[in-house]
């Protein structure tokens, strides 16, 4: 890019079927460089997630996870081969990005997410736009999701095992009446299935991810219209169910911020508003 203000040929080139799009144009495909993307988990999800957002032209993404390529991911986990077995997979993914997509700035955080780490890990390379939330265990999503609260950062959590897939925008700057993951699963609920436990098919994963890619994309160019919203995919019936998340008056991590309009809406379960779509 030649400066912050215009696209050079090479980019206009390159991003043109985007460009291209009303809802995007020269000043989006500026505002996708200009945005920081922090995804954290680089299993299924994260690989294809950080990859389409390299390719769309985020100009700046860090990769957080601390775990080892195995075999068993090799079917999902698109960017790695028998030869990255037993490296890091942040680190994997940054160098090979990196190799494809010269004009993002990749950063890798080669460990896991923990309580004692979490908030230095997320301060470390300055502001980010938004978080993305790509792991597969339930404690550190809860974690993920209070720091995104407490920072006002807005997050997008996608999860994905057996034919289940699951999307969740949390922005509570845009719309304070929309709740968070807590108000969905309080911490004390119990979680069992994951891929480890139930399995999984790649395209499974590969479908959320692109939703989740998407879904990033429109949110870093202003559209807001999945906040709030919980969405979940069938990947046998091949159908999407909608529904509006409320904030939960109850919730310990964003309940006790609510003002009076905020505790009124609370009361409601998230149940309140489901579409079905074939
Ligand atoms: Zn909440």
């Amino acid at each position: 890019m030649r400066n912050s203000m215009s696209l050079t040929d090479s980019d206009f080139l390159r991003y043109s079927r985007q460009v291209l799009l009303p809802e995007v144009g020269e000043k989006g495909q500026i505002t996708i460089a200009k945005s920081h993307v922090v995804i954290i988990g680089v299993g299924g999800l994260g690989n294809l997630v950080a990859q389409q957002l390299a390719a769309a032209g985020v100009g700046h993404i860090t990769l957080i996870d601390g775990d080892r390529v195995e075999l068993s991911n090799l079917p999902r986990q698109l960017l790695f081969n028998d030869t990255d077995i037993g490296k890091n997979k942040a680190l994997v993914a940054k160098e090979k990005l990196s190799r494809a997509y010269t004009q993002t700035k990749l950063i890798e955080v080669s460990e896991h997410l923990t309580q004692a780490n979490i908030s230095q890990v997320l301060t470390v390379d300055g502001h980010y736009d938004l978080l993305l939330d790509c792991t597969d265990n339930f404690e550190t999503r809860q974690r993920v999701n209070r720091v995104a609260i407490e920072s006002c950062t807005p997050l997008i959590s996608a999860s994905a095992a057996h034919f289940h897939g699951q999307l969740l925008n949390i922005d509570q700057q845009h719309n304070p009446q929309s709740g968070c993951y807590h108000c969905l699963f309080p911490a004390d609920m119990a979680v069992s299935q994951t891929c480890q436990t139930v399995g999984i098919l790649g395209p499974m994963v590969a479908a959320m991810a692109s939703m989740q890619a998407l879904m990033a994309l429109q949110h870093l160019l202003g559209d807001r219209q999945s906040v709030g919203k919980l969405f979940r995919f069938d990947g046998k019936s091949f159908s999407w169910r909608e529904a509006r998340l409320p904030r939960s008056s109850d919730c310990v991590i964003c309940g006790q911020k609510q003002g009076p309009l905020g505790r009124e809406l609370g009361s409601s379960k998230f149940t309140s508003t489901e579409k079905e779509y074939v």
